[in-house]
């Protein structure tokens, strides 16, 4: 086989990173392209790695591969774009590498979804902007959910498909979404959603992240929307997905992991 022919170039969003050996690390990378894939960097621990710095989670980054055996290997890494202003601050650090974290437990390998990579690139563009740092998971929670196949049913009764008045409204993760009143003792758990905070999932789901971000959305209402997204995210990860460790770290939290990168 030619050399050619056993390298190829591609980019993507470094999600996660896990030492292995004396000076090699294994990156997750999640690309518009490819997908969720995953390569090892040699030597990215030492000193003198050219790569350091470049492969980092939360670094956009292109990168040249070769194949391997197992696994891939990362030979070049070029950042394409980082997020300074994430990076050096806390709260907004721990924001995104819970959106990592989402992309990372609500993804296989090798399935590409564009809509996803577009959503994570926006929402890490926006925190490092300066948009408000509670409204982009809130967003990104509801578009994850809806791009992954388990969308937030919030047009009408999850259950029986029934219009909904304007009042407080049961939202249950085991019926999808929203659910009438009549549908409430086959809904399972849930919790009851106040007018204004339907209204801004609503929006969420038609707007742009930019749109969604320039809202005022009142404290209270922000945390009815983290707390019933939240339980979403959860139940879909344990009954779907079975990741049971982020389920609970996300409940020990609150609905916040700080990624722990480097070790
Ligand atoms: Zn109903």
């Amino acid at each position: 086989m030619s050399r050619e022919s056993r390298a190829y170039r591609t980019e993507g969003i470094v999600l996660r990173r896990r030492n292995i050996g004396e000076a090699d690390s294994i990156f997750v990378v999640f690309g518009e392209e490819r997908g969720k894939f995953e390569g090892v960097a040699r030597g990215i621990r030492k000193a003198r790695s050219r790569m350091r710095g470049h492969l980092e989670p939360l670094t956009f980054s292109r990168f040249l591969m070769a194949r391997g055996r197992n696994l891939d290997v990362f030979t070049q890494a070029e950042t394409v774009r980082s997020f300074p202003n994430v990076a050096a601050d806390l709260d907004r650090w721990a924001t995104a590498s819970y959106l990592l974290e989402l992309v990372d437990r609500f993804t296989v390998e090798h399935a590409p979804n564009r809509d996803l990579f577009h959503l994570l690139y926006a929402s890490l563009e926006s925190l490092d902007g300066g948009s408000a740092a509670d409204l982009v998971p809130r967003y990104f929670e509801l578009h994850v959910l809806a791009l992954t196949g388990f969308d937030v049913y919030l047009d009408g009764c999850a259950a029986c498909g029934g219009r909904l008045p304007p009042e407080n409204t049961l939202v249950a993760a085991a019926a999808g979404g929203l659910v009438c009143r009549q549908c409430r003792p086959e809904a399972g758990t849930g919790r009851l959603l106040s007018v204004p905070a339907i209204k801004v999932l609503r929006h969420a789901r038609r707007a742009s992240l930019p749109e969604f971000v320039a809202l005022r959305v009142p404290g209270a209402v922000v945390e009815e929307l983290r707390a019933a997204l939240g339980d979403f995210v959860r139940y879909h990860l344990e009954r779907e997905l079975g990741t049971a460790r982020f389920v609970e770290e996300l409940r020990a939290s609150g609905s916040i992991t700080a990624q722990n990168a480097d070790t």
